[in-house]
């Protein structure tokens, strides 16, 4: 056996999640740049417990709450910029993944001098500003990573990249700030969440003690999902979503995300549709495109939604259950839209972690199949 583990990120997880962080907060310096989205933080209580702690520990901060879904590379340069104009210690990202990981890509270019697309490629001279996150949403895991992932408007790009230096510091996880969030937003995290899970369970990357947590996540989102729909304000089912999403986080930041995700991007940037929810949508068709290589991985998934013998009508049934299809937009798309995104999922990284020798044409007939 042979694996490797590491994360950095100090956890806090329960209702006085923020509060009880302080301690380390303070270790952190004396000005922060908290960055948000436009209104859930204000709404959920989230940026009022920060700036509470911040003020409490004579921390000086300064509010950047535009980041916009799917954040864009004129997003994180502005955060960059005025993090460093602020002369910030420290960065707390607040709300989805958006908002986190804007924080993320902030943090670096805050200290070095470089384009967004430099991200990518470039080896950085500085060491980032230090990053705390507070999710408000149960499925991006982004408060667990080193991910961030920007979409390159001018371009219709959407791509993550990694980054050790960017694993939040400190994470804060109050169930209650999802409370607010509508089922429609409740679904689509939540399918992320799951689809981090069942990804990293497939990733060529996977290892005994992932593939637990990761089977763990997954049989937590099964059970509460649908409760947390059927009751938005249990608190105690939400609770169950937000580790379930944190679990998987942690399984993605070691095992890396598959086809599946590059795949999804392309449906986020070209149809507008949400990251999990397009995820959701192409899940079963991956699944059977990778079943060659990995049959008994793909069989204990479709054990884990009741049926035998690798039979994946039950997660189908699970995905369709909330309304995830992909009929409306089946007369929106066009063949050579297809196409497209056939030619940029086979180019992303997320293929070196997939099992299998997966070619274009593969992946193509996973989009025809799912839309036409
Ligand atoms: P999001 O894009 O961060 O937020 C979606 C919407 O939800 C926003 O309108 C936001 O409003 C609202 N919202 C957030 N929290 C809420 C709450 N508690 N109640 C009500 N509304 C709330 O959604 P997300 O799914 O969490 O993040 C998706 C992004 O993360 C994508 O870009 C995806 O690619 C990325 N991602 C990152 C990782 C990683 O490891 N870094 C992994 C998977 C996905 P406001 O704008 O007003 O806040
Ligand atoms: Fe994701």
């Amino acid at each position: 056996m042979e694996f490797k583990f590491f994360l950095p990120t100090r956890v806090f997880f329960g209702n006085d999640a923020v509060s009880k962080s302080a301690e380390y907060l303070k270790q952190l310096g004396k000005r922060c740049l908290l960055v948000t989205g436009r209104f859930s933080s204000k709404r959920n209580g989230s940026l009022d417990d920060i700036t509470d702690v911040l003020k409490k520990n004579n921390i000086a901060y300064e509010i950047y709450d535009e980041v916009e879904e799917n954040p864009s590379f004129e997003t994180v340069e502005t955060i960059g910029k005025k993090a460093k104009e602020m002369g910030a210690d420290f960065l707390i990202g607040i709300g989805g993944g958006s908002a986190m990981d804007s924080a993320k890509a902030g943090a670096i270019l805050a200290m070095n001098d470089i384009d967004v697309a430099d991200l990518w490629t470039k080896n950085l001279v500085n060491k980032p500003l230090s990053v705390c996150a507070v999710p408000t949403t149960s499925g991006t895991g982004s408060e667990v990573t080193q991910y961030s992932v920007l979409t390159n408007r001018k371009k219709k790009s959407k791509r993550g990249f990694a980054n050790e230096q960017i694993f939040p510091v400190i994470s804060c996880l109050n169930p209650g700030y999802t409370l607010t969030m509508n089922d429609f937003l409740t679904i689509n995290t939540g399918i992320d969440a799951l689809s981090h899970a069942v990804e990293g369970y497939l990733s060529k990357r996977a290892s005994p003690l992932m593939d637990k947590i990761a089977l763990k996540a997954i049989g937590l989102i099964r059970d509460h999902l649908p409760l947390v729909l059927q009751n938005p304000k249990a608190l105690e089912k939400r609770s169950q979503m937000m580790y379930a999403s944190m679990l998987a986080g942690i399984v993605i930041a070691h095992t890396g995300t598959i086809i599946l995700h590059g795949m999804g991007y392309p449906l986020t940037t070209y149809l507008s549709i949400p990251h999990g929810r397009a995820n959701g949508m192409l899940m079963c068709g991956v699944l059977e495109m990778i079943r060659p290589s990995r049959k008994e991985k793909v069989a204990r998934i479709a054990e884990c939604f009741g049926k035998e013998n690798g039979d994946l009508g039950g997660l189908e049934a699970f995905i369709k259950g909330f309304g995830i299809d992909t009929m409306e937009y089946r007369k929106k798309v066009t063949k050579k839209m297809l196409e497209e995104f056939a030619d940029f999922a086979s180019k992303t990284s997320n293929i070196r972690n997939t099992p299998g020798v997966i070619t274009e044409k593969n992946i193509r007939d996973v989009y025809l199949e799912e839309f036409t």
